[in-house]
């Protein structure tokens, strides 16, 4: 499959590595958005929060139950911002289910 995500996961492509277990990868952002952005993601492809469900909504448990603790080995010690981007109106570029945790500066701008 065509997913750079996918290929993150199975170490075809580098990335910065904040935490990895069996079924999650956490990586920076190639892009950051924040001083501390770091990704979060299934290691099974999965498009987005749209196609989770009772099938699989265990590793989105897991990845949630995991946030603390990656958040803090990426150094954020301050609060953070959880995003997860969902089709084409909030421009979900990358079509692997994906968790942005930001951090490291006081956010500026009041998405909600
Ligand atoms: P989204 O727009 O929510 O789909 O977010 C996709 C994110 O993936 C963007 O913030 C990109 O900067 C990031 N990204 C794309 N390719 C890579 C990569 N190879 N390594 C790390 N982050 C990436
Ligand atoms: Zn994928």
């Amino acid at each position: 499959m065509d997913c750079i995500f996918c290929m993150i996961a199975e170490g075809k492509i580098p990335s910065k590595k904040v935490y990895e277990d069996s079924d999650i990868l956490a990586f920076h952002d190639i892009n950051p958005q924040a001083p501390v952005h770091v990704l979060v993601i299934p290691k099974t492809h999965i498009c987005c929060l749209d196609a989770i469900n009772s099938e699989n909504s265990d590793i989105v448990k897991k990845i949630f139950e995991k946030i603390p603790e990656i958040a803090k080995q990426a150094g954020i010690t301050n609060g953070y911002r959880l995003i997860s981007n969902c089709g084409e109106d909030a421009c979900q570029t990358v079509k692997h289910l994906h968790f942005h945790i930001l951090g490291g500066c006081k956010m500026q701008e009041r998405m909600i």
